[in-house]
């Protein structure tokens, strides 16, 4: 049977996963991109292009690196847990060098375009690899008189770096990473920066306990069952009091109503060095501009305003898809928020359309994993009808857990929504057969962070690496930061829990010395 050929549009994160599946697949992949270079989002230019993603100079992921790798392929273990977008191109730059193929009856008509000429093909299945942050969010018509305000104002996908900034008043609407990145960013410079949101915010932290990166100690199989056996209450109300130890969210303006599992997560170590240092004022929605202040929902009012960037976060749009799929109020019907539900034959999935609590690539190279094999009619979805009931108790889910605002109608929760898709490929691990016959890594699988590599134990495209790229994780967690040898390495943990332990063994000592000279008293016989 002749080969099946694969439009892949984007060659982004999601792109090159989905060319690399393609390939294990023994599929045709034709990767279509519209700037000159793979990365995607995480390609920085100094100007932004119209329709593409745009990011800032200093932008480092807040994902950390063995939680976000392709899953037969550990990121180098010098490279370190969160790498700056620089890092992250070089990983996929040693992606794509493996990938050196890179180059109705259900099929398709592509139509690309390239210096102004049209060319028509036709492919048997599409992966629609284009993400999700290239169409700006900027919400004008809900501030008045910003038509009127003499400042400059942008998106933040126009911001690059800090140096035009300095001694500028600044406002940042939006709290979502970009907004707390930015704010951070530019008030080590600016005069003032004003961090504007409307809700409030939790705020993660990257370094979590001992030091290891949060996602590495949150997403555990162990965690995942703790949270459905306590209620979301009682898990969320863990999670604040840890973060409020840090910093009390209260006393730093940025206590929101929402519980923390009810929102996408911000993620910055520096904001609340930023805040109590003064260089970072929290304030509520902004209800108004004049022409050179800013009046905020409470009624304070802050003058002299040069700058006000909209970090409000970014629309759902696919604009060469046309009809084939709706977005309404940034809402997609979309089975498993991949596949349309009503095509006559399963050959167009999305690929990365998730905002998850969690890791994007990993989740969007299982979605490749899986879409490939219905394009090849290995996996079979279900009738249209299951299709939409499962579409709407997604949707209905999510409006019960998240705070109502246009960006959370696509979020996902990392292992729930990995273990879903897993289990339609059978590549779930299965960890009953692993505590009988493997309880070495049965031990890590559960206990440890749940790493991309879980997937290739077992079933479809299985990796033979992936139970020793499990059981030396941590090493690789470990290694960037071996930096300076210590000698006579002493674990703090220890010695504090000996400091700890002294009276009482003190107290213990004692005892057993008292018991014995009572039994041993010379007047006693
Ligand atoms: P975002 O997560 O959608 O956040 C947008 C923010 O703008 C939210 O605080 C939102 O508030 C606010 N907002 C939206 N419309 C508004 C309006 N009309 N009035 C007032 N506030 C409004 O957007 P983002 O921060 O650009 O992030 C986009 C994606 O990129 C996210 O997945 C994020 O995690 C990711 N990202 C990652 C990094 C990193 O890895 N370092 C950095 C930046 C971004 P509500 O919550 O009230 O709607």
């Amino acid at each position: 049977m002749a080969q099946k050929r694969i439009a892949v549009i984007g060659a982004g994160v999601c792109g090159l996963g989905a060319i690399k599946c393609c390939l294990d697949e023994d599929l045709e992949p034709t990767c279509f991109e519209r700037s000159d270079d793979i990365g995607g989002l995480w390609k920085f230019q100094k100007n932004t292009a119209e329709k593409l993603p745009s990011i800032y100079r200093s932008l480092t992921i807040n994902t950390s690196k063995e939680m976000m790798c392709y899953s037969d392929y550990p990121i180098p273990d010098d490279f370190p847990n969160y790498m700056h977008n620089s890092k992250v191109m070089e990983y996929f730059r040693i992606m794509r060098d493996l990938l050196d193929n890179f180059s109705s009856s259900g099929q398709w008509d592509v139509v690309v375009e390239a210096n102004e000429q049209q060319e028509s093909l036709v492919f048997d299945g599409i992966l629609v690899c284009s993400g999700h942050h290239t169409d700006p969010n900027l919400p004008l018509q809900s501030f008045p008189g910003i038509e009127r305000f003499k400042g400059n104002y942008f998106h933040s996908r126009e911001y690059k770096s800090p140096e035009e900034f300095l001694g500028k008043r600044i406002i940042v609407i939006g709290i979502g990473n970009s907004g707390a990145d930015i704010a951070v960013e530019l008030s080590r410079d600016a005069k003032q920066v004003f961090l504007s949101t409307r809700h409030g915010s939790w705020i993660l932290h990257r370094v979590w306990d001992n030091g290891y990166p949060m996602d590495t100690s949150f997403f555990t199989r162990f965690n995942n069952l703790l949270q459905k056996i306590a209620s979301f209450r009682i898990t969320n109300n863990q999670l604040e009091k840890k973060l409020n130890s840090r910093f009390n969210h209260a006393h730093y303006g940025l206590q929101p109503q929402h519980r923390l599992l009810s929102q996408h997560p911000t993620v910055s170590d520096d904001l609340p060095n930023h805040i109590i240092s003064g260089k970072v004022l929290v304030k509520p929605n902004v209800k108004e501009f004049t022409k050179t202040a800013a009046i905020f929902e409470d009624g304070t009012i802050e003058e002299d305003i040069d700058v006000v960037i909209f970090a409000t976060g970014y629309n759902i749009s696919f604009p060469f898809l046309e009809d084939l799929i709706k977005v309404t109020n940034n809402e997609v019907s979309l089975y498993k928020l991949m596949f349309p539900p009503d095509l006559e034959q399963p050959t167009l999935a999305v690929i990365g359309l998730i905002q998850p609590l969690g890791i994007v690539l990993p989740i969007a190279e299982l979605q490749s994993r899986w879409a490939t094999r219905v394009f090849k009619g290995l996996n079979k979805l279900p009738s249209v009808k299951n299709m939409m009931t499962d579409i709407t108790q997604r949707k209905t889910d999510m409006a019960k857990r998240y705070v109502k605002s246009p960006r959370h109608t696509i979020q996902v929760d990392h292992i729930e929504y990995m273990d879903e898709i897993a289990t339609q490929i059978g590549v779930k691990p299965n960890l009953l057969w692993l505590f009988l016959w493997d309880p070495k890594l049965a031990w890590k699988v559960f206990f440890g962070p749940c790493t991309p590599y879980q997937y290739r134990l077992r079933g479809p495209r299985k990796w033979d690496g992936a139970r020793r790229a499990i059981l030396t994780q941590t090493e690789r967690i470990l290694k960037p930061m071996k930096t300076r040898t210590i000698n006579n390495e002493r674990n703090p943990s220890s010695e504090i829990s000996w400091v700890k332990m002294a009276p009482v063994s003190f107290v213990i000592l004692a005892s057993v010395l008292s018991y014995y000279c009572y039994i041993y008293h010379p007047e006693r016989k």
